[in-house]
């Protein structure tokens, strides 16, 4: 029997406690487990940074919601990137990563990565001809982000797991911006999936945390050995706390949607706004390839304005919409990704326009929503 992902966020990895039939796991904050002889530790539990029940849960949840065998889970998303990298590539490896990637995810490449010698190239992967060009005979990883950040740009995840694969890379994709509920990119021919869980995930903004799923065994055990011996991993209330969040996925995702296309449409018509990036528009360029491998489009929504003032005005006058980084949380969000997100991009080949402003559109009564962006941009 196959339960459906809404039967799968509120079960899987979480039967009621053996012992006492709690409903919700756990919180197992221990360190250390007793053991009943030497060498033989009950269920396999030694040491919190090898495993926790309460993490178990968590990985085993998101496991099931990707459609993955395995489910990993980090102290935060770059963490699980960071972890990645380090067991899939050695020095010398080539990574290609999207032209307009996630402002920590450019700055672990660029500052962290390449010192070990990791080299990348930015490829505009929208397009799979720029992707396959980028490629280079030691090209261990082609990186995609779908819709990407903070310019909501649409990779084609088949498209380029084919052109991975032919040329003997891994496709991992950065699913933190559609969420498991819209997007499973290993049905779609993706090895890794990986997220940032203080997200969509979690979804409360009061956790930080990240995760790779896949479907290799092999890659799956080296990965459980590096998470171990590098040790990046979240405590059990974090995994406890990303786990309730996770539970109602499906419901807040739906009303993250039903709130950015209503926020998307408002602001096309805007006569102060010169253009809105949201792949749930028919006029965007990855409108259709998003229809095809997405459930819905998703709760950020992007646009931009006459020039850098402007867009620092709105991102100052809105009230309802906070100011602030991040994203997927139930409360609405507005930055300006030139001096906020992605102020680490700037003067790179990932720079992003000043006149952009970035919207993480919560599940709040959108009415509200709307009368925030209609003073703020008055
Ligand atoms: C936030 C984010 C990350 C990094 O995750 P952290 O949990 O902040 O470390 C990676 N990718 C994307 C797309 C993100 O939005």
């Amino acid at each position: 029997m196959t339960y459906g992902f809404d039967t799968l966020a509120i079960h899987a990895g979480q039967e009621p406690d053996p012992r006492t039939g709690a409903v919700v796991p756990p919180i197992f904050q221990t360190s250390t487990y007793a053991q009943d002889a030497v060498g033989a530790p009950r269920l396999g539990y030694e040491y919190s940074r090898t495993t926790n029940p309460t993490r178990d849960a968590l990985q085993d949840c998101l496991a099931a919601l990707e459609g993955g065998r395995v489910g990993l889970a980090f102290a935060s998303g770059m963490a699980a990137e960071d972890t990645l990298l380090r067991t899939v590539c050695r020095p010398g490896d080539h990574v290609v990563i999207p032209n307009d990637a996630y402002g920590g995810t450019f700055r672990l490449f660029s500052k962290v990565a390449e010192r070990w010698g990791l080299s990348f190239t930015p490829a505009h992967l929208s397009n799979v001809d720029d992707a396959r060009a980028a490629f280079q005979d030691n090209t261990r990883i082609v990186w995609v982000e779908t819709p990407t950040n903070p310019l909501l740009g649409i990779a084609d995840i088949a498209a380029l797991s084919q052109a991975a694969h032919d040329n003997n890379a891994l496709l991992v994709v950065d699913n933190t911006f559609a969420s498991p509920y819209l997007q499973q990119p290993l049905a779609l021919g993706a090895d890794v999936v990986v997220h940032s869980t203080t997200k969509y995930v979690g979804g409360h903004s009061d956790v930080v945390g990240g995760a790779l799923i896949l479907n290799d065994d092999d890659l799956a055990s080296s990965l459980r050995y590096h998470q171990n011996a590098m040790g990046a991993v979240g405590g059990p209330f974090d995994a406890w706390l990303t786990l309730r969040g996770l539970r109602t996925l499906a419901v807040r995702m739906e009303r993250h949607c039903d709130n950015a296309e209503r926020v998307a449409e408002y602001l096309s018509r805007h006569p102060r706004v010169t253009s809105v990036l949201y792949p749930g528009l028919p006029e965007h360029p990855g409108h259709e390839t998003a229809t095809k491998q997405m459930r819905r489009f998703g709760g950020m929504v992007s646009f931009r304005v006459a020039d850098e003032r402007a867009a620092i005005a709105v991102c100052n006058r809105a009230r309802l919409f906070t100011l602030g980084e991040s994203l997927g949380g139930v409360e609405s969000l507005i930055e300006h990704p030139g001096r906020m997100t992605h102020a680490s991009a700037a003067g790179s080949a990932l720079e992003v326009p000043g006149d952009l402003v970035r919207l993480s559109v919560g599940i709040e009564t959108v009415d509200d929503l709307l009368a925030d962006l209609e003073q703020a941009l008055a």
